[in-house]
Formats: C-alpha cells, structure tokens, sequence
C-alpha cells in the first residue's frame, strides 16, 4: 500500500531518518520497534505528512505523493492515525469526534457519517458512551474512542504511534485487545510500540530501528528469536 523509499528527515544538521526503505502491504501488520530517540514517531509524522521529509519518496498508487498534488490528498484521506495522547476533540461527544471527519473531509452526510461511526464504536466496544465527552472517559476508553474515529475514515492504513503509553497499566489491555482484533479482522497497520508481547503476537514483520536507520526487520521469530544485529540483541535483553 505504502513503498517508502530512501526516506530522510534532519533537524538543523541533526539526522534523524537516513535513508529509511520499507514498505507496507495490503493487509499486513508492520510494527517498529526501536529505542527511545531512535526516530520511530519522525518516521510516522514523515509518512502521515506531519513532517515535511527532507528527502525520498513515498509511493502511494504508484506515485511519489510528495511530487503530485493530487495524489497526495488521497493519499492523505486513505491514512488514518492513532494518537498517544488520544487528541480527541474535547468540545464534542464520543459520536460527533467519529462524524465531524467524515462529513468534512469525505462529504458523507450526516446520517450516514453516525450510522458508520455507530459500527466503529461498537467494533470498540463504545456504542453506550455515544454522548460522552472525553473528559468523562478513562484513558482506555479515550483511546478505543480514537481508534473508531480513525476506522470511520475507512482508510487503507492505520498508524499507531505508541497507543499505549499514556494509559494506566489496567487500561492497557481493553486497547491491546482491540487492536488485535482489528489485525486479525485484516486491516493493514503500521505500528510503533514498547509493548514487545503484543508486538510478538499481532505482527507479520518487525522493524527495528536504531539511531535514524532500519538495523533490521523480519517475521517476530526471526526479530525475537534470531536476531542476527548486535543492537538489535541488545535492545531486546534490555526490554523484554
Ligand atoms: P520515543 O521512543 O522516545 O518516542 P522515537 O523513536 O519516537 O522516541 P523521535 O521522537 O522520532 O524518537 O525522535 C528522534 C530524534 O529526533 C530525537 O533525537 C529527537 O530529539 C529529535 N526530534 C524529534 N522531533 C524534533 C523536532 N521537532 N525538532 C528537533 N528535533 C526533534
Ligand atoms: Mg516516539
């Protein structure tokens, strides 16, 4: 779905991404795994376009969306993005933050916009919170809340940078299990997180990056069981 190709980001003379290549296929689960610093969320904010790359490309449909206006709005509405801190509309409902993207950007009406949010919100089990505001959610509950705004954009890719990490440890696994839901039920995922079990489990490749590049990437057995680059030995002795 996604082919990124020599991808580079600096920081005044500062590095972060060198010449990173990797791609994205339809239907797979990619997680990046990495020390802190490392450059996973640059990564992400690269390829959403939160950050302008300072070089390289990134194929969408066969084109480079960098150079072709066109492309790159579509490219823009077919990517959807998981927050760490949720960022979730505070003045509106649990229904509205689900909708407003919808009618907006993809010109849904708004009765169309509430019937696929309803879907989504109850895939996360949120359906009975409809009216909430945000501020009367748990972090778990905030986060299942952005996990159905962002799948009511029915995108071709959903990024998850660190979904987790701002939860209290029993709010953990309500997200976790959603999202091992959403990796089994086929949605294509592209994933950064410190949680090495559920990195394991859900993923179909692992890439691990250190100091702004790609050290290594394969299936979780090869990363978890074999790991054939001394960092990537190292930093798996030091988290799991
Ligand atoms: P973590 O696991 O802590 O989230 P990370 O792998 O996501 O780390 P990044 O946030 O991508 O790492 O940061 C990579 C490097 O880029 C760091 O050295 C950071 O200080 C630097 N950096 C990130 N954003 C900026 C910015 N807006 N301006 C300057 N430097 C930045
Ligand atoms: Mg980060």
């Amino acid at each position: 779905v996604i082919d990124i190709q020599h991808l580079n980001k600096a920081y005044g003379s500062h590095e972060v991404l060198k010449d990173i290549n990797f791609s994205v296929n339809k239907g797979e689960v990619v997680t990046i795994i990495g020390s802190s610093g490392s450059g996973k969320s640059t990564l992400l904010r690269c390829i959403n376009l939160l950050e302008q790359p300072n070089g390289g490309q990134i194929i969408y449909n066969g084109e480079n969306v960098l150079d072709d206006q066109h492309n790159l709005f579509e490219y823009r509405k077919n990517l959807g993005m998981v927050f760490q801190q949720f960022n979730l509309f505070d003045n509106h409902n649990v229904l509205n933050n689900c909708v407003v993207g919808q009618v907006k950007v993809l010109k849904r009406s708004k009765e169309e916009a509430e019937k696929v949010a309803l879907g989504y919100l109850k895939v996360v089990g949120m359906d009975q919170y409809i009216n909430a505001k945000p501020r009367q959610l748990s972090g778990g509950q905030k986060q299942r809340v952005a996990i159905a705004r962002a799948l009511s954009m029915q995108p071709d890719v959903l990024l998850f940078d660190e979904p987790t990490s701002a939860l209290d440890p029993e709010m953990v696994g309500e997200v976790l299990k959603v999202m091992k839901e959403l990796a089994e039920s086929g949605l294509t995922m592209l994933i950064v997180t410190h949680e090495m079990e559920f990195a394991k489990e859900v993923s179909d490749r692992i890439v691990f990056m250190d100091k702004g590049v790609i050290a290594e990437e394969g299936t979780p057995e090869q990363i978890f069981n074999h790991p054939t680059h001394e960092r990537t030995r190292e930093f798996l002795k030091r988290t799991l």
